[in-house]
């Protein structure tokens, strides 16, 4: 079986979901190996599918931006031949394939939703125009290099060998062109992380820019908050918390929007949602085609009212 690498994003050492993902497509196609970044190898790999792990134990990894990990996956990717390269679809997953696909001569595809193997090619379904289109792609010259979006998949169980295989890469000085000169952790909220969460509450502009209803909201279950674009454009709330086409795609069992009106480009990161509910002034909004619950109502009452309800029957 052809072997195909997987990139994986291990922040502080804890393997990220959207990983976890990657390895259950990746054996979908062939043997999946992962390629770890850090000292302690985590058990999850092998737990979750990773035939090999490619461990890569160096500073210089920590000390530079994406420029050596690059490089190290670019020259595993020349020394292997995989089948394909998968890589999460996040800001730093999307720029370390970009450069492996250019060193290895590669085509690349991003955002792709779902990864298959029909005949000789590896081919990819990507969700593109805000979800409006489906389109089947494959990459026609070299070894493929895919971005999958993280909520492409389940993350599957399958123990497997995950036989660590040391690797020493010489990185040169061009990929060492930008440094980490500080780095400050992002102050916990103690919410979970938001493509991971099985609950997500966001808030819109009809939060007139106060969040303190829609996080009080989400802490009383438990929830990941979220916000829409014209909320982040605002300055109300932090862009990483942006869901939608230029935001994140989350896919939670259950997604409660307030005071958003359900734009396309909102949609295309949210519609996946298992269930979705809708709290908003205007009983023409948008956003009330699409869900299973809605609540014609101010947020401003609404919420409070809500929240204080599931605390009092905790
Ligand atoms: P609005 O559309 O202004 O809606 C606010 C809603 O709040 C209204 O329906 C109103 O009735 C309701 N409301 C007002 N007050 C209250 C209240 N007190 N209680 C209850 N309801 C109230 N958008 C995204 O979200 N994510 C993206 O990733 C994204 N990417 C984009 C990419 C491109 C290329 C473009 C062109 C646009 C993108 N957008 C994105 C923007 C998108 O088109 C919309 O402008 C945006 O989603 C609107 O945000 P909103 O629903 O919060 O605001």
């Amino acid at each position: 079986m052809s072997e195909v690498l997987v990139l994986i994003d291990a922040p502080e050492g804890k393997v990220t979901k959207p990983s976890l993902e990657l390895l259950t497509i990746a054996a979908r196609i062939g043997e999946p190996s992962a390629v770890f970044f850090g000292s302690d190898v985590p058990s999850s790999l092998a737990e979750y599918g990773a035939a090999k792990v490619y461990q890569l134990d160096d500073a210089v990894y920590e000390e530079y931006l994406v420029g050596p990990k690059a490089e190290a996956l670019a020259q595993l990717v020349a020394e292997k031949s995989p089948a394909a390269v998968l890589v999460p679809a996040t800001s730093e997953g999307k720029e370390i394939g970009a450069r492996v696909a250019l060193k290895a001569e590669s085509g690349y595809i991003t955002d792709a939703v779902d990864v298959a193997v029909d005949g000789d090619s590896v081919t990819t379904t990507q969700s593109v125009f805000a979800g409006n289109f489906t389109v089947q792609a494959a990459v026609t010259k070299g070894i493929p290099v895919i971005a999958v979006k993280p909520n492409s998949a389940t993350p599957e169980k399958a123990d497997a060998a995950g036989t660590v295989e040391a690797v020493s890469v010489d990185v040169s000085d061009a990929a060492k062109g930008a440094k980490i000169t500080s780095s400050k952790p992002k102050e916990a909220s103690g919410r979970p992380e938001l493509t991971e969460a099985a609950i997500v509450v966001s808030g819109g502009r009809g939060t007139g820019g106060d969040f303190s209803e829609v996080e009080a909201f989400a802490d009383s279950l438990g929830a990941a908050v979220g916000a829409s674009r014209a909320a982040v454009d605002s300055g109300w709330y932090p862009h990483n918390f942006q869901i939608g086409q230029t935001g994140k795609t989350v896919s939670p069992q259950l997604y409660v929007a307030n005071g958003i009106s359900g734009a396309i480009q909102h949609r295309a990161g949210m519609q996946t949602s298992k269930t979705i509910v809708a709290v908003n002034k205007d009983e023409e909004a948008p956003i009330f085609e699409l869900v299973d619950f809605g609540v014609v109502g101010d947020l401003k009452t609404v919420l409070p009212q809500a929240t204080e309800e599931i605390v009092k029957r905790k």
